[in-house]
């Protein structure tokens, strides 16, 4: 019911609702949207948050709990198996290996470039070359040519991370590692 109508009847009490709905012309008013709940980051960078620095993470705080919780979601998503040898492990021996290296700020949080490498494998990779084209061909097989060609022209396309880039990803995967457990 719209606000217009109630205050009507209200001052009318003795006309009954035909003649208001013939006089009047109901409104109805949207529902005012909420604006969404923010995260506890996410509200820390809001103008408010920044009145509070002290109370701001730090960066290398943030890429801590980031890789972290990447880290813990590719692992589990891939069922703490190494991809290469089939190795099943578990948190301490299991890592989250990147196909394209770490330097590539871009790839770095990419769920299609990280996967599960057993300790022995993700070292092979990172300094046998030929290990590494083990990882590549394995890639390829489950992915395709194209991915890959794609990923390794657009590699270096973003230098640095920001502070909000971290924020996101500790957001989103806070949430899907809820999920997934
Ligand atoms: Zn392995």
């Amino acid at each position: 019911m719209g606000f217009l109508y109630r205050k009507v009847f209200l001052k009318n009490k003795n006309m009954n609702k035909k003649i208001l709905t013939d006089t009047f012309q109901f409104v109805s008013y949207p529902k005012p949207i909420k604006p969404p709940k923010l995260s506890k980051y996410q509200r820390l960078m809001t103008k408010k948050g920044r009145k509070h620095k002290k109370s701001l993470p730090s960066i290398s705080s943030l890429k801590k709990k980031a890789n972290l919780l990447f880290s813990n979601f590719i692992r589990s998503r891939d069922k703490y198996t190494c991809v290469l040898c089939k190795f099943k492990g578990d948190k301490t021996t299991i890592d989250n290996g990147h196909l394209i290296k770490r330097s590539s700020k871009l790839f770095l949080f990419s769920e299609l470039n990280c996967h599960a490498l057993c300790k022995k494998c993700n070292y092979k990779d990172w300094k046998d070359g030929t290990y590494h084209d083990v990882y590549v061909a394995w890639f390829i097989k489950n992915y395709g040519a194209f991915p890959y060609a794609d990923m390794v022209e657009r590699k270096d396309s973003i230098k640095q991370l920001k502070r909000l880039d971290y924020l996101e990803i500790i957001d989103k995967y806070d949430q899907k590692s809820w999920t997934i457990r």
